[in-house]
């Protein structure tokens, strides 16, 4: 089964796509190089997962995805998703199958690691005005009774709003911090990457 390789492998390509759009972002609050981290950092996953042997379960794979991204982007979000796949990696057992309790704990793990190394909160204008909007909708209280597909969608929703979000709020942390009240109006590329990413692998699951 390559349903992991090629789930990552849409991620990648909504990514690469939105290079120039997440530089610019950047180029206007921060130093200019988001997209070109990622699409770098994409890359390198996307030949480090090549490169395994065995890529049916998906600790191990998204394991690698975070070293790659790592060892391979400078700056803060590449380290910081990074460690965020790493604990989505280990978080996953033998048996993990796609589900909303699943996706749910998948999603905190990654949060908590890169709240441990960013300590970033919610409202500071990072990826996690995204990420964790997005995780709430797999909350049991939020999930309740709905089928997947419904909290799929409802997340894809909850990143669009999480963006516009970044929007309103002046950035507490990272480098758009340095600009303060002059990156009000502008989303922030990391909130934007996190929404790229997380509906990449929506219309990938849809399919
Ligand atoms: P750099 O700012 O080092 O050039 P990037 O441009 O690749 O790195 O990434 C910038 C993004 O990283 C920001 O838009 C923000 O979303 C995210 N970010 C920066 N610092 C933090 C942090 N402490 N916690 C969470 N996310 C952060
Ligand atoms: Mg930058
Ligand atoms: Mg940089």
């Amino acid at each position: 089964m390559t349903r992991i390789k090629d789930a990552l492998d849409a991620v990648a390509a909504a990514v690469i796509a939105q290079k120039d759009y997440l530089t610019s972002l950047d180029a206007k609050i921060g130093d200019g190089d988001h997209g070109l981290n990622m699409a770098r950092g994409f890359r390198a996953a996307q030949e480090a997962v090549e490169e395994m042997d065995d890529t049916t379960l998906p600790g191990p794979v998204l394991k690698t995805i975070g070293k790659a991204l790592i060892q391979n982007v400078g700056g803060a979000a590449g380290p910081l998703y990074g460690a965020g796949f790493v604990s989505a990696g280990e978080a996953c057992d033998g048996d993990t199958h796609m589900n909303v309790a699943s996706i749910e704990k998948l999603l905190s793990a990654a949060i908590a690691a890169i709240q441990k190394r960013g300590r970033a909160a919610q409202g500071d204008k990072t990826m996690l005005d995204t990420l964790i909007p997005v995780r709430d909708c797999f909350l049991p209280e939020n999930a309740q009774d709905k089928p997947l597909f419904e909290v799929l969608q409802d997340a894809s929703r909850a990143a669009g709003e999480g963006v516009n979000y970044t929007k309103t709020i002046a950035a507490r942390k990272g480098r758009a911090s340095l600009v303060g009240e002059r990156s009000i109006g502008i989303e922030d590329p990391g909130a934007v990457s996190s929404m790229v990413m997380y509906r990449a692998l929506y219309q990938f699951l849809k399919n």
